[in-house]
């Protein structure tokens, strides 16, 4: 069984208190006997304050947004996974595609981050997909297939237990488009078979795969349905109390 997973992405948004009550809430609305598994990946300077928060409840896990690979050292500015696990953090997202865009994160520096955070048991959400004009030039499935070569698919079958993928085609993100539910599911699908390929059957039977790109209420059920989608990964909507609510709720 894989599991259902709802993650909220908050990126640079947010104040300490307007986090802290988003959490709260979440906390307070979520069911706590369902088998959904919440993550809300916050910026840095708050993961303390809601890991204390939301520590007590099984299924709301807090995640760091980004990591050093070394574990120490003159990297100023940065934060090392030891740090995240000297306050319970247990989650960490790399590679997001903001992250690749922005910071220059390379398909060999997101595997120096993978290596470091599997030494350390940290839990991996890769997130991985296509631009625009590779999808509209139809190359989307190898490029995605290169990044999770070229980053993941070194692991062993018992390393690979710490990874959820999360497929986010990069012209559905904060776009208001999203991809549709087919789209999403055939892109899931190759990616099962690829880890299936690489790293055998039950490894890729057991990894959650989730879609991120302008899901929200109103699409989240749909997406959600489709066999190799095991949840999502939510930006915006993931921002408001409510519409983060539905999402986790929308698995049937
Ligand atoms: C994201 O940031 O990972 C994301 C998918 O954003 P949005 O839901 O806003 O498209």
């Amino acid at each position: 069984m894989r599991q259902k997973i709802a993650a909220g992405n908050w990126k640079m948004n947010l104040t300490l208190d307007e986090g802290l009550q988003l959490a709260r809430y979440i906390s307070n609305e979520l069911d706590i006997y369902s088998d959904t598994q919440v993550i809300l990946a916050a910026p840095y300077v708050y993961l303390k304050s809601l890991s204390d928060l939301t520590f007590p409840i099984r299924n709301l896990h807090i995640a760091a947004q980004n990591c050093h690979a070394k574990e120490s050292g003159a990297y100023t500015g940065e934060i090392a996974i030891p740090m995240l696990k000297s306050i319970n953090i247990e989650y960490v997202v790399i590679g997001h595609s903001e992250r690749r865009a922005y910071f220059n994160e390379s398909n060999a520096i997101l595997k120096e981050k993978v290596d470091a955070l599997i030494e350390q048991d940290m839990n991996i959400i890769f997130c991985c997909g296509e631009p625009l004009e590779v999808r509209k030039a139809e190359g989307h499935f190898d490029y995605v297939t290169e990044q999770l070569e070229a980053s993941l698919c070194h692991l062993s079958p018992k390393q690979f237990k710490q990874v959820i993928i999360a497929y986010e085609p990069i012209w559905a993100i904060g776009t208001g488009e999203t991809a549709s539910p087919d789209q999403a599911q055939e892109m899931h699908a190759h990616i099962r078979s690829l880890i299936g390929e690489k790293l055998g059957r039950e490894v890729a039977e057991s990894t959650s795969i989730l879609y991120g790109g302008s899901v929200k209420p109103a699409n989240a059920q749909e997406l959600f349905s489709m066999n190799d989608v095991d949840g999502g990964l939510v930006g915006g909507a993931s921002l408001s109390g409510s519409s983060f609510l539905s999402i986790i709720n929308a698995f049937s």
